[in-house]
């Protein structure tokens, strides 16, 4: 990879519409088996990670939204030091870049809640897919969100043929509100419409992420009324096991439960897969991307090497 700049055409054309392409600098990366890390440094002393990916058939790019994220999910590395800022577009649509020529998909699944940036997130997928930008494909990209209603509202009048996937997590108001305490304004059963409803209003499908975890949202009448509220509508779910981040201490789900839970969704005519996420070995996946640096001039050896001994 060679995180090179944007191209210049890139940048001016960029440039003209209000959008800066030259802010992002690498600061660190980390290799895994199939997927590589790398530690972007921003013109503030803030820093995020982006992860790409190695698939049979391209690669993928996991790329940040924000610095931090205020929605504090109790099983996420991204969330627990709180959300220090949006990034910009070009912030956003640099780390695709930098990442690399190969990249053929494009998941807003790093640091940060995408929807509670929606402007620039939008802005950037815009870039990413104008034929004057970089032509990407709209349908290689996919938002993932914890499911914001009132900007899955907004969302679903948009023209954009992207896929959406909604981390649920929950089939009960009081479980969710435990998992994802800053969704707690959020009424479970509004999440799912409003997300069935862009499904609808654009012809597609969503996916319904489910990280199991033992004893909290795993039981047999769980996966009896997540089937109820998806059998018979546009959706799929997509179940996970929980990625280890340190300081957290949670159980990870044994496969018999998982497996359990996926027949009892197929029986009821929802598709359910198990889904392992790529970029444990280096905490590159799911869940596991911190929040580095600070305000102020800390792109160095030794802001790395705090938040180092902060893992
Ligand atoms: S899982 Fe997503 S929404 Fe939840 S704290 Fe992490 S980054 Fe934020």
């Amino acid at each position: 990879m060679s995180h090179a700049d944007p191209p210049r055409r890139l940048q001016r054309w960029a440039a003209a519409r209000g959008v800066r392409l030259r802010g992002l600098r690498p600061i660190a990366r980390e290799r895994g088996s199939r997927s590589e890390k790398v530690l972007f440094g921003l013109d503030d002393g803030y820093a995020v990670e982006a992860v790409l990916i190695r698939r049979v058939d391209g690669h993928t790019a996991c790329v940040s939204s924000q610095v931090g994220c205020a929605f504090a999910c109790r099983f996420c590395a991204s969330g627990r030091a709180g959300m220090k800022r949006n990034l910009a577009a070009g912030e956003i649509v640099e780390q695709v870049v930098r990442l690399g020529p190969r990249v053929n998909r494009i998941v807003f699944m790093g640091m940060g809640e995408p929807l509670n940036n929606y402007d620039a997130v939008l802005a950037a997928i815009r870039i990413l897919r104008d034929r004057r930008g970089l032509d990407f494909p709209t349908t290689g990209i996919t938002v993932s969100t914890i499911g914001i209603p009132k900007a899955l509202a907004r969302l679903r009048e948009e023209h954009l043929a992207i896929n959406l996937t909604v981390s649920l997590h929950a089939t009960t108001q009081a479980v969710r509100d435990h998992l994802i305490p800053g969704a707690r304004r959020h009424d479970l059963g509004e999440v799912v419409d409003r997300a069935l409803s862009w499904a609808m209003r654009h012809n597609r499908v969503v996916t319904f992420v489910y990280l199991l975890l033992p004893g909290l949202n795993d039981s047999p009448a769980d996966a009896d009324r997540l089937a109820r509220m998806l059998a018979g509508r546009p959706a799929r779910v997509n179940l996970m096991r929980w990625n280890p981040v340190a300081g957290i201490a949670l159980p990870r789900t044994p496969d018999g439960s998982l497996a359990l839970f996926r027949g009892r969704l197929s029986r009821a005519g929802v598709p359910a897969v198990v889904r392992d996420t790529q970029g444990r070995d280096i905490e590159a996946a799911c869940g596991q991307l911190w929040l580095r640096g600070g305000p102020g001039p800390r792109h160095d050896q030794a802001a790395l090497r705090d938040a180092e001994t902060r893992r």
